[in-house]
């Protein structure tokens, strides 16, 4: 599969996302965390989902220190999170916004690093439940306030395993083919009903804690860092983007 780049020498404009509200996932740390940080300074007001608290609050005061606009916090296990707990964020979100302009599903968990022969089914699931199935009940109960934006963006987060096989990869790459097949459904059933744009995004390897746990003998310097390759994710969410959906993109 060949990926789509964003265009060469993108700029984003200081207050691309002025005025929007975006809720990215797996906020706290790693690429999440830089993608967070980015949006806040490009106007946005960030509502930062993960499971440590502590790590969100840290982004928050990040974002506050900045001058950004005051995020919100939402603390939730995507492991664990029942779809009540879905249906409940969506009614409070839309109690205090008038709108969503975009989802950043982020989080993902890495999983074990084994043959399929010797997989555990426990780390299938959960792996599946995460970069899968929380995707699905965030996106499925969400929908409604993402249309009442003008031009609201869904960026799933892929991977290159989710576009070609590797073996010992199992559940994450699994989970980020399921990935590819969830945008590729839902960009076509938005296309004549909504302004709804929906895009998956590789970000190739980058200097985060996962990326150190998936290959150890790496130097992790040699990889760019978060902040590096947030073009790609302003360019998805902001109006730049506008009109396109559909497409793999790689991050650079
Ligand atoms: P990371 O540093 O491990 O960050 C993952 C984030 O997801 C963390 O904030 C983590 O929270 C959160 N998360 C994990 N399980 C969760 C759960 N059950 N509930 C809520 N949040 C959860 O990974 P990353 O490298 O930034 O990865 C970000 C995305 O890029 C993932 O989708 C990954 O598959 C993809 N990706 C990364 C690379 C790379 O080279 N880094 C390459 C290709 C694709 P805690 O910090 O609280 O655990």
């Amino acid at each position: 599969m060949t990926a789509f780049l964003i265009p060469d020498n993108y700029q984003p404009r200081a207050d691309l996302l002025a005025g929007k509200s975006i809720l990215v996932t797996g906020a706290g740390d790693g690429i999440g965390r830089a993608a967070a940080l980015s949006y806040a300074r490009h106007g946005a007001t960030v509502l930062l989902l993960g499971r440590t608290e502590s790590k969100l609050e840290a982004v928050y005061d990040e974002i506050e220190a900045g001058g950004g606009a005051r995020p919100g916090i939402v603390e939730m296990d995507l492991a664990t999170a029942a779809e009540e707990n879905y249906a409940t964020l969506a009614d409070n979100l839309a109690g205090e916004l008038p709108c969503l302009d975009g989802i950043l599903h982020n989080a993902a968990l890495l999983g074990e690093r084994r043959p399929i022969a010797d997989a555990s089914y426990g780390q299938w699931c959960e792996v599946m439940q995460v970069n899968v199935n929380a995707q699905f009940l965030l996106t499925r109960h969400l929908l409604p306030l993402l249309q009442q934006a003008p031009g609201a963006s869904i960026i799933l987060t892929s991977s290159g395993v989710g576009r070609t096989g590797k073996a010992y990869w199992g559940a994450y790459a699994v989970s980020k083919f399921a990935t590819e097949g969830f945008m590729q459904v839902l960009a076509d059933e938005l296309e004549n009903t909504s302004t709804i744009r929906v895009n998956s995004l590789n970000p190739r390897g980058t200097n985060t804690a996962m990326r150190r746990a998936a290959y150890p003998a790496e130097t992790p310097t040699d990889n760019p860092s978060p902040g590096d390759i947030m073009g790609a994710y302003l360019y998805l969410m902001g109006d730049d983007s506008a009109g396109v959906s559909g497409r793999a993109f790689d991050a650079r």
